[in-house]
Parts: C-alpha cells; sequence; structure tokens
C-alpha cells in the first residue's frame, strides 16, 4: 500500500484504500468512476466520487481530502 495516493498508477493512501473498502456504486458514500471502453472492453480508473444519497449522481475529487493529493489527472477526457 502506497503512503499517499498514485493517480497514475492507481494506487491508494490508507485512508482512501480504507474508505473504499465498502463503496458501491448503488449505494451512498463513496465509490469508484471506472469508465468501459465498448470497443476493447478495457476498463479505466478515473477516481473516486462521494454520493450524499444513493440517487445522487456523486461528486468527484479533485484532490484526496486525506493525503491531499491531486487527483485531476485522472479524469482526463471526462467532462464534469
Ligand atoms: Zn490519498
Amino acid at each position: 500500500m502506497a503512503d499517499k495516493c498514485d493517480p497514475k498508477g492507481g494506487g491508494w493512501c490508507p485512508s482512501m484504500e480504507r474508505n473504499l473498502g465498502e463503496a458501491t456504486p448503488r449505494t451512498k458514500g463513496l465509490a469508484v468512476l471506472m469508465l468501459t471502453d465498448v470497443k476493447t472492453g478495457q476498463q479505466q480508473l478515473r477516481g473516486p466520487y462521494y454520493k450524499q444519497k444513493a440517487s445522487d449522481q456523486g461528486t468527484m475529487f479533485n484532490f484526496c481530502p486525506w493525503c491531499g493529493v491531486d487527483l485531476t489527472p485522472m479524469h482526463a477526457g471526462i467532462n464534469l
């Protein structure tokens, strides 16, 4: 486990890792946005987001609230 989040390699700091532990896209709280390329089937990690309610669209994190690393490099190509 890394000390800090790694937006290029996709690793998380211990606090982010712990908080993402129970995350699913269908419940409130933290989840991770994955995009699937329909041509290749490859999945791309695009960063964590937070939902206040299960029905929320969610808010992407620009930086990790625990280690402070800038996560915007993960967002390339998404319209936020
Ligand atoms: Zn972090």
